[in-house]
């Protein structure tokens, strides 16, 4: 290889370090560290002038009665109002970091590790933001949630901490 060739791809890395983020999600679970990670995720959307959005997971269930068989009735009626309330605190917090086009907020159904990474791919996300921790306590040095999309991610992603 040539010594022009060689400073030609270093040119190209370096310019590659320091593209500015362009679309940045922050994934929430409405806890405390979430909600931190709002306040960076607006931050840095600012800096950046990156489109900011936000999603939050709601987790399907299945809720069993005494005989372990799936209860249809009251599992659609607790169900209806988890997602009411989920809708509800993704407005409010929407409101909190200044998120105005509805289309950047959306509530998803599914795993949530999962369905995070498929939208931050479909969606050329160049920016997942999480909190450390979420709603399953502190005892790992970073939640399930949110080591499972450092690990698998597309892209670059930042834990924050309380
Ligand atoms: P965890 O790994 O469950 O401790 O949660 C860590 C972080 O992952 C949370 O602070 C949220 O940012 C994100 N997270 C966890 N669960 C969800 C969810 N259901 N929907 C969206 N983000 C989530």
């Amino acid at each position: 290889m040539s010594q022009e060739t060689k400073t030609t791809e270093r040119h190209q890395d370096t310019d590659e370090q320091i593209l500015p983020y362009k679309h940045i999600l922050l994934a929430t679970d409405f806890s405390a560290h979430a909600r931190r990670a709002g306040q960076r995720a607006r931050e840095l959307a600012d800096k950046y002038q990156a489109r900011l959005s936000l999603v939050h997971v709601f987790d399907d269930f299945v809720l069993y009665d005494e005989f372990y068989e799936p209860v249809a009735e009251e599992r659609f009626a607790l169900q209806q109002t988890l997602h009411d309330a989920a809708e509800q605190h993704l407005a409010t917090l929407a409101d909190e970091i200044g998120i105005e086009d509805p289309a950047d907020v959306q509530l998803l159904v599914g795993a949530p590790k999962a369905t995070i990474l498929a939208h931050a791919e479909e969606h050329d996300v160049d920016l997942i933001i999480v909190g450390s921790h979420g709603r399953r306590g502190l005892a790992r040095l970073l939640g399930s949630v949110a080591s499972g999309i450092v690990n698998a991610a597309p892209c670059d992603v930042l834990t924050v901490r309380l």
